[in-house]
């Protein structure tokens, strides 16, 4: 089996579809997404960025992107003051990373990126230590306060692998932060294969609270907490999913974002998002306190005992 990512054996098949079958493992419940023939991941994420300037959307989207970022490294200065080093695992364009260093005093800010125009953007643009290589085939010999990964671990092919080897990074009481899409959320339960996260082509492990939660207490990190809202996916993530599924169309409108150009049906597809967006805000608002938000906000701590 090629992205065996669990241990166990046994599995049942929730939904096959051409890109690939989705299964959960009887034993610890981890959802898998199975490729027959899956690119590598080097080429997959060669083009994830544009070439020229290390852009994925215009220009307003990515002054957008980058106020989320700010929010981010504010988030992350807030949730470890004194915290003084941190590791961000696919770490984009390294706009947290910078934030960090700029403004909240952050002597090492390290990021993994194996991308090769966002990599090169960030050291040469922004002057950070970034590593252009896969978090299992880096040797440090050094510790860090805080480790990252943003919408990262689903799409490795060990999550267990990459826990393993945090616990390793992790400073005493050092903390772990994980955002993942949430398998258990509203839209995901409701619009099935039109759920924008499910994203196919990138990801390979779906997680849930609860097997996240069980996931990270295996490789003896202590949950502090779990949380399944965030402006910057919540919305955006509900409505283009029910867009997808009114329209019976992949993703229209988030890839027109990327490419642009004006035709009739975007126009649709338009007044169709400036509809269902407040709603859905509300409804992800409503269910703030439950855990059927788009994503899984987890933050846990290294435990030594
Ligand atoms: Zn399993």
């Amino acid at each position: 089996m090629e992205n065996k990512i669990c241990q166990h054996e046994e599995y049942e098949i929730i939904s096959a579809m051409p890109e690939a079958k989705i299964i959960r493992c009887r034993e610890c419940r981890l959802v898998l997404a199975l490729k027959e023939n899956g690119a590598k991941p080097d080429e997959i994420y060669q083009n994830f960025y544009a070439q020229e300037n290390a852009s994925r959307f215009n220009f307003w989207m990515e002054f957008i992107i980058k106020t989320f970022r700010f929010w981010r490294a504010v988030k992350i200065a807030w949730l470890k003051p004194k915290a003084k080093s941190i590791l961000d695992i696919g770490s984009g364009r390294g706009w947290m990373l910078y934030f960090l260093q700029k403004y909240f005093k952050f002597k090492t800010a390290a990021g993994t990126q194996i991308s090769q125009a966002a990599y090169e953007f960030s050291r040469e643009k922004l002057k950070l230590e970034i590593y252009n290589q896969d978090l299992l085939s880096i040797d440090w010999n050094k510790n860090f306060d805080l480790i990252t990964l943003w919408h990262v671990l689903e799409h490795v092919k060990s999550p267990e692998a990459y826990l393993h080897k945090i616990q390793e990074l992790l400073k005493k009481d050092g903390l772990l932060v994980i955002e993942v899409p949430n398998y258990n959320s509203w839209t995901s339960v409701l619009t099935k294969k039109y759920w924008l996260a499910l994203d196919l082509k990138h990801h390979l492990t779906f997680f849930t609270p609860a097997t996240l939660t069980q996931l990270l207490q295996k490789y003896n990190f202590k949950v502090k907490s779990i949380g399944t809202f965030s402006l910057e996916y919540s919305a955006f993530t509900s409505t283009q999913s029910l867009v997808n599924l009114i329209t019976r169309m992949d993703n229209y409108f988030f890839e027109w974002l990327q490419k642009g150009g004006f035709n009739l049906k975007i126009m649709a597809h338009l007044v169709l998002f400036s509809i269902l967006f407040p709603i859905c805000l509300i409804i992800n608002l409503i269910l703030y306190f439950s855990c059927k938000g788009e994503v899984i906000n987890i933050v846990a701590q290294k435990n030594d005992g």
